[in-house]
């Protein structure tokens, strides 16, 4: 059974003998105990050794406060950090969406649930910003992935390009923009292909799409439960498409969270939103507190 990190770290305590500051080696003795945390969390090595690292310097030689314990104040140490690590001073739920029409381009694997993604954010950007939404699916090799798109539209209220066979990706993100501008939309969101894998046709594919587009805002969504591949994945994109943040997926299953911070620190994007469902409101603007809790157990 996993122990918390909150009672491993109080019976390393209370091992330790009291003193009035947290000093060196009571501070190295609970930070094995926060690594140990970390990688069964799916936090990489590097990531988890650098973290460790910056709490270190934190924590040595803080005065011990009266009210809480030792422990109890490595784990605030802690939390602090893997809040500041993952958010920084931003807002995750603000989209860059002024000007209008804006384009938000819709990346990832397949099956990762970029469409369902795609359509829970177009029903929030509709209700909770008044924002006008047109989504188009530029899915070609697809049939299904297309329709699938059309029928989230109408069951949330948002318009979605027609579907015109043959047309390539980038024809249909032009006619997209066009009818965005034409029709008065705020926003245009292009949920693009996914693979089973990165391969270089389906890059080269985005790449010209985003080329086109110019998109404002560019969201990879990633499932969050395949841990260190969701930051492979998101270490790609960003290197050849350029990401503005990310959206993991299925954190209402079981995952443990650490792929947030290894994504957070490897390609240094935000993540905006997290998936807690199937249904078209089971979207929720990160917050890094909860995840810190997670990662923390
Ligand atoms: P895409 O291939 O990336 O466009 O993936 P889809 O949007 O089609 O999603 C694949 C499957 O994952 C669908 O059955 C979705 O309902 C499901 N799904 C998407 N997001 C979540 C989520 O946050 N939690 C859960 N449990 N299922 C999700």
């Amino acid at each position: 059974m996993f122990e918390n990190l909150s009672d491993r770290l109080s019976g390393v305590f209370d091992r330790l003998t009291k003193q009035g500051a947290l000093s060196e080696d009571d501070v190295k003795t609970a930070l094995r105990e926060v690594r140990v945390a970390l990688l069964e969390a799916d936090v990489s090595l590097p990531v988890a050794r650098d973290f460790i690292k910056a709490v270190q310097e934190k924590a040595t030689g803080q005065a011990v406060t009266k009210s809480i314990t030792p422990g109890q104040q490595v784990v605030k140490i802690v939390h602090d950090e893997l809040k500041h690590v993952l958010t920084g001073d931003e807002d995750p739920g603000a989209l860059k969406i002024d000007n209008p029409p804006a384009p938000i381009l819709m990346v990832g694997l397949q099956g990762g649930g970029k469409t369902t993604t795609t359509a829970k954010i177009a029903k929030r950007l509709k209700e909770r910003e008044g924002k006008r939404v047109l989504m188009a699916s530029l899915d070609v090799n697809r049939p299904a992935a297309m329709e699938q798109l059309q029928i989230l539209g109408t069951q949330i209220g948002v318009d979605t390009l027609p579907i015109v066979k043959g047309e390539d990706p980038v024809a249909i993100a032009k006619r997209a923009k066009t009818q965005a501008s034409l029709g008065g939309y705020d926003v245009y969101m292009l949920d693009t292909a996914g693979r089973l894998s990165i391969d270089e046709e389906l890059m080269a594919q985005v790449e010209a799409v985003r080329d086109v587009a110019n998109p404002r805002e560019t969201l990879l969504v990633v499932d969050g439960l395949t841990g260190q591949d969701a930051v492979h994945t998101a270490e790609n994109f960003d290197e050849r498409i350029g990401i503005t943040g990310v959206v993991l997926t299925r954190m209402d299953g079981d995952g443990r969270g650490g792929a947030a911070l290894s994504m957070r620190a490897v390609t240094g994007k935000p993540i905006r939103f997290v998936g807690l469902g199937e249904k078209m409101d089971a979207l929720e603007t990160f917050e890094p507190d909860r995840i810190a809790g997670r990662i923390l157990g």
